[in-house]
């Protein structure tokens, strides 16, 4: 039972975009914990004086985002094997002095997956990217019993690297050449198409284009996005138009914000109330 205020905070740099803060204390809120829920911006070099930090007692832990996801794994006691797999830490918890890393991207999405009724198992996925997101989803992927993953990356090393991941996970993985007629011929073959990628990002370069060929996409794929925000990129836009079913990526941040919740509190996140505070907070952004 906590009775001291404590605090919970999201590190990254720079800071700007987080939704954390907003969803986050929502779902303390509901459960009248005495908890603030915080956004530091942490450049790297201060990156060893904040871990300090979140070890005092009033500090229940932190969520992680770029650039600090890697860099942050030497200053943490323990890991989760997620962590090892997934090399990459979102959420930590203070236990007594104990900093615990878990990873919870990739349980998020296949939260997300579930609660419209679909399960990787058995499935053909696409897999576009491979930076970071995409290995929490490919790790995902494999322990949810996907039957193949193809993955396709504009640089061909990083690609490799993760049907490298994969393989030691026991996934069967293989790399989709980054051409249009290879990208058309897998999108073909999967049910599940995901984009790990910043293609089609709002404010980007890259806003108004799709990272797949609109042939690629069919009416018996489900097309996930991993950007929430436009709520429909071009790439979902193609999907929806060419009659496949189309989800963005707000119910993963939501269940991966659930998921640190529940490290945190030990309680059962309050997901609608943190999922009408995300929608809010998106339609004030546009
Ligand atoms: P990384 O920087 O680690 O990876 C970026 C990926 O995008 C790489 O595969 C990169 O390819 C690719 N990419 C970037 N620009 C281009 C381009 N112009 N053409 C083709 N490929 C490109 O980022 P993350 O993996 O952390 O994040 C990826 C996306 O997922 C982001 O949009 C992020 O917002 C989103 N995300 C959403 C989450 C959610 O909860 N919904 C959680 C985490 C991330 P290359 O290797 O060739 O550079």
């Amino acid at each position: 039972m906590l009775s001291a205020r404590q605090v919970v905070a999201v590190i990254g740099y720079p800071l700007k975009h987080s939704l954390s803060p907003v969803f986050q204390q929502a779902a303390f809120d509901a459960y009248r914990l005495p908890v603030t829920y915080e956004a530091w911006e942490v450049p790297p070099a201060s990156l060893a004086a904040v871990l300090t930090r979140v070890r005092q007692s009033d500090c229940l832990g932190i969520n992680i985002t770029i650039p600090h996801k890697e860099a942050v794994i030497p200053y943490l006691d323990c890991l989760d094997d997620l962590v090892r797999q997934v090399g990459a830490v979102n959420t930590v918890v203070n236990r007594s002095g104990v900093l615990w890393g878990y990873n919870t991207d990739g349980p998020g999405f296949l939260r997300a997956l579930a609660e419209v009724g679909v399960s990787p198992a058995g499935q053909v996925v696409l897999v576009v990217g491979a930076g970071g997101a995409a290995r929490a989803v490919v790790c995902a992927l494999a322990r949810a019993g996907a039957e193949r993953v193809l993955i396709a990356n504009r640089t061909p090393e990083r690609a490799r690297a993760l049907v490298a991941l994969a393989a030691g996970l026991g996934q069967a993985a293989v790399v989709v050449p980054w051409e249009p007629a290879a990208l058309v011929a897998a999108g073909q073959q999967a049910t599940l198409i995901v984009n790990c990628t910043s293609v089609g990002l709002r404010h980007t370069p890259t806003e108004a284009a799709s990272p797949l060929p609109a042939a690629a996409l069919h009416p018996d794929a489900l097309v996930y996005d991993l950007i929430y925000n436009p709520a429909e990129t071009v790439l979902l836009r193609q999907a929806r138009e060419r009659g496949a079913r189309t989800l963005n990526g707000l119910s993963m941040l939501l269940y991966q914000g659930a998921l640190a919740f529940e490290l945190w509190t030990g309680r059962p996140a309050p997901v609608e109330t943190m999922r009408a505070c995300l929608e809010a907070a998106l339609a004030r952004r546009g």
